[in-house]
């Protein structure tokens, strides 16, 4: 049968890699996109299990479904923009919420006084990626009325984060000035930032000064590595998904396989990669409604080709086949159809 197999095992052993890696940091696992394909509730829950205590879910539905899931005590942090209705549901389900504008923190404000509850807030200053987050010039102002909204009991002030690069050291060092100098105004406005976050995987491994109180990291939990960058060995991860799919019928040397294009598969992988099959690495021809693969002859519908690793005769991970086509594995991740059954070892 076509499937993801997602190794849990593997999924605890990088989160414990990268815990390690971080120091006193607290690790927030990122789990938006449906744990990067891999699937929420399995990932959340074994992560739980493994000690997670911060969870970054991006929108207030899946933070709301991780409440629903793990229960009170752990700490879900929402930071995709939202209707005022959409707050008091976020209040409701006592999510942590990344604000990027004075509007938002307006929403926000108002769902906390109409719940009787002050809303837990991260406030979010631009550092230069552009991509939401309140700007130098204006955040002053931005955190004094905070601090009005603080004293009223509309809001509990938490943190104050932002989103950087992470493509080169000398950019990430000028978004970490206007960070601290953003942490700097807030506590002159009277907020006490119990929690900076600025980093993401990357700088979270390979950068201490830029981790402060709490890191947001995704894709080396998952195993993937940067395109391009440091191998899962230096970084002390391993790859933790497989996708497989069966032969459905067979032509001479050549054998279809049932998974395409329509199940999320790049058709721009054809001919550029190489997949595993009993007999070995094979080469991917064609990606169509279903795949073929060439050079092989004896193969028989039911054999399983691993089209990417770990898994049997396929050294090549996510990662590995976006670099083949210039993306990265995020992408091939996030990418494999919904309707792709997944399947978990060590659940
Ligand atoms: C996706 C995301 C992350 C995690 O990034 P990785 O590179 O996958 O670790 C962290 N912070 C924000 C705001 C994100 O959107």
């Amino acid at each position: 049968m076509t499937e993801l197999r997602v190794d849990l095992d593997a999924l605890e052993a990088n989160i414990d890699a990268v815990r390690g890696a971080v120091g006193a940091a607290e690790l927030m696992l990122v789990v938006k996109d449906d744990a990067y394909g891999h699937g929420l509730g399995p990932v959340s829950r074994r992560a739980h299990d493994a000690g997670v205590r911060w969870f970054g879910a991006y929108d207030i539905e899946t933070g709301s479904e991780l409440r629903r899931a793990l229960g009170p005590g752990i700490r879900i942090f929402v930071w995709m923009a939202a209707s005022g209705e959409a707050m008091e549901r976020a209040v409701a389900h006592d999510l942590d919420i990344g604000i990027g504008d004075a509007e938002t923190l307006e929403a926000v404000a108002q769902a906390g006084a109409r719940s009787g509850r002050a809303a837990r807030v991260h406030l979010k200053i631009d550092t230069g990626l552009h991509r939401n987050g309140v700007r130098p010039e204006e955040w002053p102002q931005f955190v004094r009325r905070a601090r009005e909204h603080e004293i009223a009991g509309r809001i509990e002030m938490i943190g104050v984060w932002s989103h950087i690069a992470e493509a080169s050291d000398a950019e990430d060092d000028l978004a970490r000035s206007a960070f601290d100098e953003a942490v700097h105004e807030a506590s002159a406005a009277g907020l006490r930032p119990r929690l900076r976050h600025l980093s993401a995987s990357a700088a979270s491994l390979a950068r201490p000064e830029f981790r402060y109180d709490l890191v947001r990291v995704g894709a080396f939990c998952f195993g993937i590595r940067p395109a391009g960058g440091p191998s899962e060995a230096e970084l002390g991860i391993r790859p933790i998904a497989a996708l497989q799919a069966p032969v459905t019928s067979v032509d001479g040397d050549r054998a279809t396989v049932g998974i395409g294009r329509l199940d999320g598969l790049p058709s721009t992988l054809a001919g550029r990669v190489s997949v595993g099959t009993p007999a070995g690495p094979r080469s991917l021809l064609e990606v169509g409604a279903d795949s073929t693969v060439e050079n092989w002859p004896g193969a028989a519908p039911g054999d399983v080709v691993t089209i990417w690793g770990p898994g049997e005769q396929q050294e090549g991970s996510a990662t590995d086949l976006a670099e083949a086509i210039g993306t990265i594995g995020e992408e091939l991740a996030v990418r494999v159809s919904p309707l792709v059954p997944r399947s978990y070892v060590g659940e």
